[in-house]
């Protein structure tokens, strides 16, 4: 049985979770951390208000649904405590994840950061950076609920990531283009532009745009409800068990 932590368990994502390894028979959930939890215990598994008493607490995994502003915190935290992390939060800069890596590497202790843990998305990334070679004239727009914390999202970040890899660089639009209303353009990235959309009623979607002479290209993914990251999280989980180093992607386990 794996032993698995859910950090940020009272969140949309981490109330998913629990749900997830407490129907894997191969899971075991053994204890939950959110700093704002009031009870003691939640169906008998022990509730934490803060990391630092979970140190030297016999688990295998961490399961990461937090925010932003702790999520670095946290991995350093787990892969310190050997708790092997499987990280969905986003909001990680290029150089939090070297240093998480090196860390991992350090401590030989396997890991995943999955900016999105839904096969379908990681398809949609695949392929566009397929296109890409392609079309270098790209433009990605996300969209996701009115309460996520960051943009773009972690997603779209490394969508841009896996694109730049493959694409000529290109600085999208007229080279004399004006916003009359600052930020309408979106966000840039190597050249190519980012929108991001936050409206009610959305989870989280992602299109990728590319555009050519007389025809057009459009990759669309759509998670409709949490579930769609769970398969993805329970693959994390089990096959970090076997890595001794942290990786960044769900698509570097499938
Ligand atoms: P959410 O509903 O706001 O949940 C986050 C939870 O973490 C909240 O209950 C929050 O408590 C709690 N929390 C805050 N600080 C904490 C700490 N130090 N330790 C433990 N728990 C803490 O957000 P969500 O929609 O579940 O999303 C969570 C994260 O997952 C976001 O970064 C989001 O972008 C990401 N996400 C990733 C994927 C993926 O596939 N990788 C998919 C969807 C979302 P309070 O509310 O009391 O502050």
């Amino acid at each position: 049985m794996i032993k698995v932590i859910i950090a940020g368990f009272k969140g949309r994502m981490g109330a998913t979770a629990v749900e997830m390894v407490k129907n894997d028979a191969e899971l075991e959930l053994v204890a939950l951390l959110d700093p704002f939890a009031t009870e003691k215990t939640l169906a008998d598994v022990p509730v934490f208000r803060d990391k630092a008493d979970l140190i030297g607490f016999e688990a295998d995994v961490w399961v990461d649904f937090t925010t932003p502003s702790v999520a670095f915190a946290n991995t350093k935290f787990a892969l310190e405590q050997h708790f092997r992390p499987v990280v969905g939060t986003t909001g990680f800069t290029e150089s939090q994840i070297s240093e998480l890596i090196a860390l991992s590497k350090m401590e030989k202790i396997g890991g995943l950061i999955a900016p999105n843990f839904a096969i379908g998305a990681i398809l949609v990334m695949e392929f566009a950076q397929k296109a890409a070679k392609y079309f270098p004239d790209v433009e990605i727009i996300e969209l996701h609920h009115d309460k996520k914390k960051d943009a773009p999202s972690g997603t779209a970040i490394k969508t841009a990531e896996l694109i730049k890899a493959t694409r000529t660089y290109k600085k999208q639009g007229a080279t004399d283009e004006v916003e009359t209303i600052s930020g309408a353009r979106g966000a840039e990235f190597d050249g190519m532009r980012i929108h991001s959309v936050r409206l009610p009623g959305l989870v989280a979607h992602q299109e990728v745009v590319f555009g050519a002479n007389g025809e057009g290209l459009t990759l669309r993914h759509d998670s409709y409800d949490r579930v769609s990251f769970m398969g993805g999280v329970n693959i994390g989980i089990k096959k970090v068990m076997t890595l001794d180093a942290l990786v960044y992607g769900l698509e570097q386990l499938l």
